[in-house]
């Protein structure tokens, strides 16, 4: 891990933030590179998960008001429990420094940790005890406008700026389900001591889809595309083998098919990003780690350095943030689904009897007698009218059984959450790429990025950096540039040192301007993983690349190869 991210630091992916005042835990910097890199794994997941679903992107606020996170049950549940060394003030997330000292699960409650803590006499790394366990809860909190002003928060998640905008995105899907709802974006969680570097920041890059079904169908149209993928599964009985997902649905392992179908998609994209499939599984919450109102979850697990990380979770959420927020607001977060035929069904409703209501309830009667009418038969007859709660005695109305035509239903509907970490899939993309082959006799460090999310697709050298080799070179550079390839010109040190560079960085192709450029128009177009080699005339030479990027095609293809 030390060579990896000595070169990533050294090399301009990433460092750590503040760092000329010491710099401070679960914050990074993108440096130019891994800016590049994230920037390009964002466009990747938006190619996978809003262009190519009937879905959409939207953007909200990072800052929250707190009636939103009232609702959520941020405000009250997203707590960590956190120890404190009386001695030296130290503070540990519990669950962590018990996995780390004594290798044991725990739960997250304060009163298991304060279990643990006596039962085994846990101290701290420096000797000293251990004050109470306690609650933290994980959201920045900020203040809106001046003076004592509006609590709010920073997000700890963007999902919630989808679910309140609700109203709004059914209206603009013409209330027609199923549709998604996506967003990329920063995300804050105030960690307890971070101490995994680049695995748990406390500013962090989420993209989340929220996908809204109807409740009473959990199949997925696109789902048969998959339904013979094999994946690696860890069931939440920890049993770990491989499966169609066409099976694994079957056999009630995945519950349904439209999180299958989530699975699959992140699969493929996480590979088409660059992650080793062999270091790629897909583990499955167990029933006591599972969010009370998700029905299944499961997290898309890569196995980096710091072990097997969790890059996406994947959950059915149910209706539980649609309808928290109904209730908090008082907004309908229904939807009316309009039924394939219409269907007769027998209703039982209120006929007021106006000659009992009105000397009882007088100027009031009218409005009991509407009110009445538009509610459903119930034991006892309680209507709302301006404000004030009336009980309606059984004499002044009859019930009476009616058929009625129905077109359709209100629900609120379900949400399937496929949500990634960026920066997490970064590194292990990052960390996957890595490696180190023999090159003329010399070791060479090699990123083998995908080209498509390569940061520096494409890297122009002259030969001599004199003219007329730097003129063609920027010429070159120019062109590619304005057909949107990545591309840098570089002019500085030997070929062979200008080579290794582009090499250590991931750039998939060289383009070298050598003395028989100015003879018959050509430059040599070098590959990073063969260090192959081929001659192309400039007038082919975007579409060359252009083929070349998009796909994985051996340069060999495209020309005779004059050095391996
Ligand atoms: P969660 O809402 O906890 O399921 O998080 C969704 C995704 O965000 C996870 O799969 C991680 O990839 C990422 N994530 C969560 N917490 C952090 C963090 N502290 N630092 C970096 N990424 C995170």
């Amino acid at each position: 891990m030390s060579e990896i991210l000595e070169m990533l630091i050294r090399r301009g992916f990433l460092w750590q933030s503040f760092e000329i005042y010491g710099g401070m835990a679960g914050f990074i910097d993108y440096g130019p590179l891994g800016n590049g890199l994230r920037r390009r794994l964002e466009n990747l997941w938006r190619e996978f998960f809003v262009v190519n679903e009937r879905a959409v992107e939207i953007d909200t606020p990072t800052v929250g008001i707190e009636e939103v996170y009232i609702a959520s049950g941020h405000a009250t549940s997203f707590t960590d429990v956190a120890i404190e060394c009386k001695k030296c003030g130290k503070v540990y997330r519990a669950d962590h420094y018990i996995k780390e000292v004594l290798g044991l699960e725990v739960d997250e409650s304060v009163e298991a940790i304060r279990d643990i803590l006596s039962e085994f006499d846990l101290k701290c790394d420096c000797g000293g005890e251990f004050g109470e366990p306690a609650q933290f809860n994980l959201m920045f909190e900020t203040r809106i406008g001046p003076g004592k002003g509006k609590r709010g928060y920073l997000r700890p998640e963007t999902a919630q700026g989808i679910f309140i905008a609700f109203k709004r995105l059914a209206d603009y899907f013409r209330d027609k389900l199923p549709f998604g709802v996506a967003q990329i974006g920063r995300s804050y969680r105030n960690e307890i001591s971070p101490r995994q570097g680049v695995i748990r920041l406390r500013e962090f890059n989420q993209a989340e889809l929220e996908y809204f079904i109807n409740p009473r169908n959990k199949r997925h149209p696109e789902f048969d595309r998959y339904r013979n993928v094999k994946v690696k599964l860890v069931d939440k009985s920890d049993a770990e083998y491989e499966i169609a997902l066409g099976d694994a649905v079957e056999k009630g392992i995945i519950l349904h098919e439209v999180i299958a179908y989530f699975i699959a998609k992140t699969r493929e994209f996480l590979l088409k990003a660059g992650i080793d499939e062999n270091r790629l599984r897909f583990r499955q919450h167990k029933d006591d780690e599972r969010a009370h109102y998700a029905s299944d979850c499961w997290d898309a697990e890569v196995y980096t350095a710091y072990g097997w990380i969790e890059v996406v979770g994947i959950a059915d959420r149910g209706c539980y943030d649609l309808s928290r927020h109904a209730k908090f607001s008082g907004e309908d977060m229904s939807i009316f689904v309009p039924f394939k035929e219409p269907v007769k069904v027998k209703k039982k409703v209120i006929i007021p009897n106006m000659s009992k209501l009105g000397p009882i309830f007088r100027h009031k009667a009218k409005k009991v007698a509407e009110a009445l009418k538009s509610m459903e038969a119930e034991e006892s007859i309680v209507v709302e009218v301006d404000g004030e709660k009336i009980e309606v005695p059984p004499e002044c109305y009859t019930i009476e059984e009616v058929e009625e035509i129905q077109h359709g239903e209100k629900i609120v509907p379900h949400v399937i959450e496929p949500s990634f970490g960026l920066d997490r899939i970064t590194y292990a993309i990052l960390e996957h790429s890595f490696d180190t082959d023999i090159v003329d006799g010399e070791e060479r460090k090699v990123l083998r990025l995908k080209r498509w999310i390569a940061p520096v697709q494409v890297a122009v050298l002259p030969l001599l950096s004199r003219d007329p080799f730097t003129e063609k070179a920027k010429e070159i550079t120019e062109l590619l540039k304005k057909r949107g390839i990545f591309t840098e010109y570089d002019d500085s040190g030997s070929i062979g040192r200008r080579y290794r560079r582009y090499d250590e960085i991931g750039t998939p192709f060289c383009i070298t301007v050598d003395h028989q450029t100015f003879d018959d128009n050509s430059v040599t177009i070098r590959d990073r993983d063969t260090t192959s080699q081929v001659r192309i005339g400039l007038g082919e030479l975007v579409d060359v690349l252009l083929e070349l990027l998009n796909s994985e095609k051996d340069i060999r293809e495209f020309g005779e190869v004059f050095r391996d």
